[in-house]
């Protein structure tokens, strides 16, 4: 990527702006810090990372945040147990523990697994997980008192892990519910047990929690608050890199992004050997359609052409705007043949599209294909598809014209072939 070809520079650029396929590590980045990143794909195109990995990362994302809670739960136990060995906790109350998890995982798991939390505003339901939580955790502290000592710092736990998605005024409801519980429960134990040294170490643990909790809030909203300046930021960068890609007229990408792309597609081919083909699509006499239409006539022509060639290249291709009315059009890991049945496909599509009576049979393109030869510099790779389109031209128009790559040991170029070489059909 680092090199300076003579390509770019000949095109005005000293090197390429990013890789093709990995245009957006800030954006991802932040994106990825992002939390609710599943809900956002909705509304944002998906990044070439994410596309690639074929929707990974949104099982990953989930899977992560069932390791999480798990993890939560786990320790947990693990702390009650430490405190069951020790014989401060009951083992009765280890078992309805275990029977809370036993109902409540497998209940929020079919809830996930069926969909149902699509049904939902909060979509991760971590409203409810926590209230659950919170409920666990009072009737635990009720059966054994010991167990008060985990209260506190597992509330902020549940505090900090509903804070995300569950707004800060609904936290603050929930802690006040905690607290309210929280003295049902202290309420119970002296009823029953009018234990006073138990009745004023209840106490203190409930006043520190009420001091603390509200602290806690204060600075998970303040971290929500970066959060979604961060997330807001992330959108309007990613909005930004992918206007810089895109050719404003027409909005396919633009000839920096294409010509990047070309250079990247050609390290690629010489890193790896696998084919790789670059096709220049010329509009024919597109001067003279201007010049019936009107500029802005041509325009709309450009941006039809542009849909039309888009809906007939595959997903890997790519396709840009490198000037005028000429398009740059990047097979990777293409051979000849399939990019020549692309480019026919694309002439003949524009010559059959249903094109105003004024335009009818009068938009065509020339379009010269060719295949990179291991080692060439891209400018020779683009001179050659170029010079194809100029044949194209001589030879008529409305037509593709191959140039047959030659390996660097020979001395000329091969002579063109036509597409008549490839398909049997001369052009119409
Ligand atoms: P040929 O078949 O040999 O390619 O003929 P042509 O008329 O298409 O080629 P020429 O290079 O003579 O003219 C290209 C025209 O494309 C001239 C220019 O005004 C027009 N053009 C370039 N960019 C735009 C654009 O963004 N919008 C419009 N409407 N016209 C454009
Ligand atoms: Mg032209
Ligand atoms: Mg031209």
């Amino acid at each position: 990527m680092g090199a300076t070809s003579p390509f770019s520079t000949l095109f005005g650029r000293k090197k390429p702006l990013f890789a093709n396929t990995d245009a957006f590590p800030l954006t991802d980045a932040i994106l990825e810090f992002d939390d609710s990143s599943d809900e956002t794909a909705i509304h944002h195109h998906p990044s070439r990372r994410e596309m690639d990995a074929a929707g990974q990362p949104r099982d990953l994302a989930s899977a992560r945040r069932w390791w999480i809670a798990s993890g939560l739960i786990a320790l947990y136990f693990v702390a009650m147990l430490v405190f069951h060995a020790m014989d401060l906790v009951q083992t009765r109350t280890v078992f309805v523990a275990l029977a809370l998890v036993a109902v409540f995982v497998p209940v929020f798991a079919m809830v996930f697994a069926l969909g149902l939390h699509h049904r939902f505003k909060e979509k991760q339901l971590k409203l409810p997980i926590a209230a659950v939580a919170y409920g666990g955790l009072l009737l635990i502290c009720y059966l054994d008192p010991i167990m008060q000592i985990l209260m506190a710092p597992f509330a902020f736990v549940v505090v900090a892990y509903s804070m995300y998605r569950v707004s800060g005024r609904a936290l603050i409801a929930l802690a006040a519910l905690l607290l309210l519980g929280y003295a049902v429960v202290i309420a119970v134990h002296y009823a029953e047990q009018s234990n006073d040294a138990l009745l004023r170490l209840e106490l203190a643990h409930w006043l520190s929690l009420a001091f603390a909790l509200p602290a806690v809030i204060l600075l998970i909203g303040k971290v929500q608050k970066l959060h979604r300046v961060l997330h807001r930021a992330s959108r309007k960068i990613r909005n930004i890199q992918q206007d810089a890609q895109r050719d404003t007229l027409v909005g396919c990408f633009n000839r920096r992004y294409t010509v990047a792309a070309l250079e990247e597609q050609k390290q690629l081919a010489d890193e790896s050997g696998i084919p790789l083909c670059l096709a220049v699509i010329d509009l024919d006499h597109f001067k003279r359609i201007n010049d019936e239409l009107g500029h802005l006539g041509g325009d709309e022509v450009l941006r039809t052409f542009s849909r039309v060639a888009q809906d007939n290249v595959r997903a890997g291709d790519i396709f840009g705007r490198y000037g005028g009315e000429e398009f740059l059009l990047i097979f990777p890991g293409t051979s000849l043949l399939p990019a020549l049945n692309t480019c026919e496909r694309i002439r003949s599509h524009v010559e059959s599209h249903p094109w105003t009576d004024v335009l009818k049979s009068r938009v065509s393109v020339s379009i010269g294909v060719t295949q990179y030869i291991l080692g060439e510099s891209v400018l020779e790779f683009f001179s050659r598809a170029d010079t194809a389109m100029y044949m194209a031209k001589e030879g008529g128009r409305n037509q593709v014209v191959v140039e047959e790559p030659v390996s660097k040991g020979d001395s000329s170029i091969a002579p063109l072939g036509t597409e008549k070489d490839f398909l049997g059909t001369p052009a119409p």
